[in-house]
């Protein structure tokens, strides 16, 4: 057994990390200012989209981009229940709807084919989910949301450096990123909204700082303009410069980490094809570039003779933490009390969401932690 726990995610954080973020307190200028508009700037760069705005999570970008497009009440919005919460959640503060979409078993993604049956004439949204660093088939996504004249918004938060068909996920469209500690960039906590929609990108770089027709900062005056004034009510999703020097550091070695997660993702695909209980996720069968946020498995529970849960408990157990993402949302307490969501809906979602489980990976892991996984999970199969 090993001597000390292997948790499922652990963030890189290096000298340089260490030294960005003591120079932004060094200089006593700490909230939204320099850093943060230079992160914006190399986040664009880096996912070739025309512009980005920084917040403080991808949770609030969601947030933002709802009340930007005017959904709410009778508005129905498209989403897996195979998802983070958060989406969901928002989606019903906002009054709409949410309409679950199935996956595909083995992607756990939406495609344009599980969508299809959960459009209505209340469809006005869509958001698909670039699951665990793949990405979502989106040209017939898109060309169906063209065609029905409606809105979409990725959830790239599993996706920095995701590429679809050889274009970056962000690139096109209008796409949200977290920088979550899990996530493959870090800023402790944070998000980036990313679109091709001027004037999308204008409506949330006012959202999120209280409606004010100015940024956080004005970057020729070193300070607030006292004259703004609100255009129209807004929220404090502001990404702090401590938390943007974060990222633009991170963002200097995305590739780096998404290499070495690639690398240990193929290392734990052919370790375990030799275990009949465990089923990988499989690779979408159109071109992508993965950017391995995480590595999934499925546990073949009736053939293990074992939940998904015991399966956890015992890798604890023996040092090895792991984690879930996701539990199907539909089948969450509120949303079989309150919205008549019931097992049997969906199929895959919850065939999936009964036994899925993330193994660790991250870019400090070594081989031989990926050796120590595998030789676990063949101890605790027995
Ligand atoms: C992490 C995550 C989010 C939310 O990101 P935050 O930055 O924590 O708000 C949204 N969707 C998915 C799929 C996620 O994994």
């Amino acid at each position: 057994m090993r001597k000390t726990f292997l948790p499922f995610s652990r963030p890189a954080i290096s000298d340089a990390d260490i030294a960005a973020v003591c120079d932004v307190l060094r200089s006593k200028w700490v909230t939204t200012g320099q850093k943060a508009a230079e992160f914006e700037n190399r986040f664009s760069d880096y996912i070739g989209c025309p512009g980005s705005v920084a917040l403080t999570s991808a949770t609030a970008g969601m947030h933002l981009v709802l009340q930007a497009l005017g959904i709410g009440p009778g508005d129905e919005v498209i989403t897996p229940s195979m998802t983070w919460v958060s989406t969901v959640n928002l989606i019903v503060l906002a009054g709409a709807t949410p309409v679950f979409a199935d996956i595909d078993r083995d992607t756990l993604m939406v495609s344009s084919d599980t969508i299809k049956p959960c459009l209505s004439d209340r469809t006005r949204l869509i958001i698909p989910v670039h699951f665990a660093g793949s990405a979502a088939d989106m040209g017939p996504i898109r060309k169906m949301a063209a065609e029905k004249g409606l809105m979409l918004v990725e959830d790239a938060a599993h996706a920095v450096g995701t590429e679809y068909r050889g274009v970056r996920v962000g690139r096109e469209g209008t796409s949200i990123f977290s920088f979550h500690p899990i996530k493959n960039i870090t800023t402790g906590e944070g998000g980036m909204f990313c679109s091709n929609d001027q004037g999308l990108l204008d409506r949330i770089r006012r959202l999120k700082f209280h409606g004010l027709g100015v940024d956080a900062y004005d970057r020729d005056m070193q300070g607030r303009s006292p004259q703004a004034q609100v255009l129209e009510p807004g929220y404090k999703y502001n990404l702090t410069d401590i938390s943007a020097a974060l990222g633009l550091s991170q963002l200097a070695r995305v590739d780096q980490f998404n290499a070495k997660r690639t690398e240990l993702a193929m290392r734990y695909r052919e370790r375990l094809s030799e275990i009949d209980e465990i089923l990988p996720l499989a690779d979408p069968p159109y071109p992508i570039k993965h950017s391995w946020h995480l590595f999934i498995i499925r546990l073949n529970t009736e053939r293990a003779g074992l939940g998904r849960d015991e399966f956890m408990e015992r890798m604890k157990q023996r040092n090895i933490g792991t984690g879930i993402h996701f539990l199907a949302v539909h089948l969450q307490r509120y949303y079989t009390e309150h919205m008549g969501m019931r097992r049997g809906m969906l199929p895959y979602t919850e065939w999936n969401s009964d036994r899925i489980c993330s193994l660790p990976l991250f870019p400090d892991m070594t081989d031989d932690d990926v050796d120590d996984v595998v030789k676990t999970i063949k101890e605790v199969l027995v």
